[in-house]
């Protein structure tokens, strides 16, 4: 097997979930795989070596973040992301759409694509299936998301379907822009809302196009979890299996369970490094969080079995002072820890599709996030 080439591998399944490998030209992805979002370059308060040793295979950029600042062709010229922020591996970037999109009174959408300005200076700027291409090229991304439009939440049947065909035609103009590399890969990204007939339909128009892999967007978007598994229940199985499939923007630890019990391989979310800088610690207990008083003279870990420094080396005590007092290395440690539980959760979902028994390692997760946090002192 040539290691230059990108491609997808399944070594084992249990039910829907799949154990995979992605080879990229920037190397493997082990799925199922939880992305960081670095979205300027930067995963906030992290070294990319401090990312890396929490377990993660592949980052994720903001082509929207990243034009407006420090521009696509800056960052080409200064030899590409990987060399730029100094991660080696793996970069996924989004299209940019999902930004632009939500800057509700500062876009126009027509066929061309999304006009819009620049929160930073009001300069204004173009987004096309072209131009998102040209500087995800640019930017050197691993692989290139299609640009698409994510349909707003709610939508009626009719705005759903007209958004998803809209997003169909861009995925084609993608297609078509796409510099096709060895060992990079452009993914299309399903959309149709919470409407099984235009998600089926959605999957079909991307199919003949053709993809590396398949994204499910407009996901996470105020639906709920339980519309959000029943849309990937009808959604997954139609998609092409030996095709890596990515759950945009998702989620919670129980929402990476259960999306991978439903046969998803990868996923990205600003939670664990948001929620880190703001004092919330995911653990296999639940949400922590580190503000509490009942901190303040608990001498002992956040979680005794994680492998994380602020785990390994600080008390509960101590990270409750770094927040009262504001310290940034709160943040960090929190941080820290997050991605390190969501890597762990990801090595668990792993280990247990290999072994067969992620029906069992589903049920102990659940019941530990049931029971919460260790009771204080
Ligand atoms: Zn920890």
């Amino acid at each position: 097997m040539t290691a230059n080439i990108f491609n997808f591998t399944i070594s084992a399944t249990d039910g829907a979930a799949r154990r995979g490998t992605v080879s990229t030209a920037h190397g493997d992805i082990r799925t199922p795989a939880f992305m960081p979002v670095g979205t300027a370059a930067t995963v906030k308060g992290m070294t990319p070596e401090a990312v890396r040793e929490t377990g993660a295979d592949i980052l994720l950029g903001n082509t929207y973040h990243l034009m407006l600042r420090p521009g696509a062709e800056r960052v080409g010229r200064l030899g590409g992301l990987h060399k730029f922020m100094n991660w080696e591996r793996p970069i996924l970037t989004d299209s940019g759409g999902f930004q632009v999109m939500s800057l509700n009174e500062l876009r126009k959408i027509d066929e061309n694509g999304v006009t819009f300005k620049s929160h930073i200076d009001g300069q204004r700027f173009e987004l096309t299936p072209e131009r998102s291409m040209e500087i995800q090229n640019h930017l050197d991304a691993t692989i290139t998301m299609a640009f698409d439009e994510c349909t707003p939440y709610p939508a009626d049947h009719e705005t759903a379907a007209t958004s998803m065909r809209r997003s169909m035609r861009w995925a084609k103009r993608s297609s078509e822009a796409f510099e096709a590399r060895q060992g990079y890969g452009l993914f299309g990204i399903v959309q149709g809302s919470t409407y099984e007939d235009l998600r089926l339909e959605s999957v079909n128009a991307l199919t003949d196009i053709g993809f590396d892999g398949y994204a499910i967007g407009g996901l996470a978007v105020g639906e709920g979890q339980e519309a959000m598994f029943s849309t990937l229940e009808v959604t997954t199985p139609a998609m092409l299996a030996d095709k890596p499939r990515y759950l945009m923007g998702v989620g919670k630890p129980d929402d990476l369970v259960g999306a991978v019990m439903r046969g998803v391989d990868m996923f990205d979310c600003v939670l664990p490094t948001r929620s880190g800088r703001n004092a919330q610690a995911f653990t296999r207990f639940g949400t922590v969080n580190m503000r509490n008083a009942r901190h303040a003279d608990d001498d002992r870990p956040l979680d005794e079995l994680c492998e994380c420094p602020a785990c390994r080396n600080y008390s509960r005590a101590y990270l409750h002072h770094l927040f009262k007092a504001k310290e940034i290395l709160g943040a960090t440690l929190l941080t820290w820890h997050n991605l390190q539980y969501y890597q762990d959760i990801m090595r668990g979902m792993r280990a247990a599709i290999e072994e067969g028994s992620l029906a069992s390692y589903a049920l102990d997760f659940f019941a530990a996030q049931e029971n919460g946090d260790i009771p204080p002192l």
